[in-house]
């Protein structure tokens, strides 16, 4: 069984690279008939907001890419005072008591030597007596993990493959705050255990916390914390995506602000964006591919690049344009303008960059039209075609051959002036099925109106 979760703080909304994470995550599910959870990493109280929370949910719905299960941090504190409980008896936590002007100052003198800057561990070394005397002072302690420097951290990751931490190189990260609330790392882990989470995947900005993490999965599970029902008895395999970039190839900002919103502002269809980011960065062709099912059962950790994958926006303008050609008039008839039916859809539909477009091509139908100046000899042979009209089955196909038989007109010079007569325009939609959506009468006036 595959269970993988998309884990968004609720401090902002979603933006590219956090769709690109739900989306592999979901796909991953998916594709094993698996579960796939959000959760709403919301310990941090003073940044989370809730309507973010309905926002992330909003725009996940809008992708289409709906969860199986929605799970609250907030709401799973206990389980975390559990967690350190087990952690701290196993004496895995430890109190420090440094202030945040104290630990720069560290950091500091560490660098002006050359140093890492990695957390000393002074506080491990504090004695009873002196904790008593920070104590009374009135200083709450923070929390740190103690790591275990025994042994190299290794896993074999989905995308970078062998990976390898001395452990001894890292800080014991702090889990918990002075104020009791607590910090990603911990919290984070007890939930991939408790939900059975089996496949982390997530940007490698976060391949060190996994290190860490791997450390207190361990700790966690050697404590026996992991004995509820449903719970992970093992690590979950981990894989960490390359960065999205900009299109210079730089960690841009405004990709740190790309969301839903300014997709749908653009006419940017989930599709599009589905099928964009399903395979940017790998080594699969980025296709206008409306399947989803195809999508996602292709998709694969093996194909992934480890250099940063670029985010092109013109690319994504061009596989919507692909990825409209394709869309069934029943996706998209309530964003269609009044009167516009599966024909008329159909007609227009190869000349959109994006859906908004087909109400401006529906005004050449339901008029009125604005018909450029002809010359003498184009009204002639104008007024021979509103003569030639006829109405059955392909009236296009019979007009145009009449004409071509009765004045010898070929190529642009038979059908430029028939189609700017028709529809004002000199390109646009095939005439072939336009025609028939303008209707007899209609077609007619404007013949007779140009040839005038
Ligand atoms: N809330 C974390 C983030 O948004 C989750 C990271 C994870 O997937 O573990 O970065």
């Amino acid at each position: 069984m595959t269970i993988t979760r998309f884990a968004p703080s609720p401090t902002g909304r979603l933006h590219v690279g956090n769709i690109r994470t739900a989306l592999h995550n979901w796909m991953l599910a998916r594709q094993a008939a698996g579960t796939f959870i959000l959760r709403i990493d919301d310990t941090d109280a003073a940044r989370s907001r809730e309507d973010h929370v309905a926002a992330i949910r909003a725009d996940l719905t809008w992708l289409g890419l709906d969860w199986d299960r929605e799970e609250r941090q907030s709401a799973r504190l206990a389980r975390y005072e559990a967690a350190f409980d087990a952690l701290r008896a196993a004496g895995r936590i430890y109190p420090c008591y440094e202030s945040a002007q104290e630990l720069e100052v560290k950091r500091k003198i560490q660098l002006s030597r050359g140093l890492p800057p990695i957390y000393d561990r002074a506080a491990l070394k504090l004695t009873d007596a002196e904790r008593a005397a920070k104590q009374a002072g009135g200083t709450q302690p923070h929390w740190r993990f103690l790591l275990d420097h025994a042994e190299p951290i290794t896993w074999d990751d989905g995308i970078r493959g062998a990976q390898k931490f001395d452990p001894a190189q890292l800080s014991d990260p702090v889990i918990r705050r002075a104020d009791g609330s607590w910090l990603y790392m911990m919290p984070s882990a007890v939930d991939d255990i408790d939900m059975g989470v089996t496949q982390v995947l997530r940007g490698e900005d976060h391949v060190s916390n996994t290190a860490v993490q791997i450390q207190i999965f361990t700790a966690l599970f050697a404590a026996g914390f992991a004995a509820t029902e449903g719970a992970a008895k093992a690590l979950p395999s981990f894989a960490h995506e390359a960065l999205l970039v900009g299109r210079e190839g730089k960690l841009s900002k405004r990709l740190g602000s790309l969301g839903c919103d300014s997709f749908r502002a653009r006419g940017i269809e989930p599709e599009a964006i589905i099928a964009l980011l399903a395979r940017l960065g790998t080594s699969q062709p980025v296709e206008p591919i409306a399947d989803r099912a195809m999508l996602t059962a292709s998709f694969d950790l093996a194909t992934f690049g480890r250099a940063p994958a670029k985010f092109d926006e013109e690319d994504l303008k061009r596989l919507n344009a692909g990825i409209v050609h394709q869309l069934p008039f029943a996706a998209v008839a309530s964003r269609l303008p009044e009167g516009m039916d599966a024909a008329g859809w159909h007609a227009v539909r190869p000349n959109l960059a994006h859906v908004g477009e087909a109400a401006d091509w529906w005004k050449l139908v339901t008029g009125p039209i604005a018909q450029p100046g002809f010359s003498d000899e184009d009204k002639a042979f104008l007024a021979e075609a509103a003569q030639a009209l006829s109405w059955g089955e392909n009236p296009w196909g019979s007009l145009t051959a009449a004409l071509k038989e009765a004045t010898g007109r070929k190529g642009r010079a038979l059908f430029l002036p028939l189609r700017q007569a028709l529809t004002g325009m000199d390109h646009g939609p095939d005439m072939g099925e336009l025609l028939p959506l303008i209707g007899e009468a209609e077609a007619r006036a404007r013949l007779a109106q140009a040839a005038a």
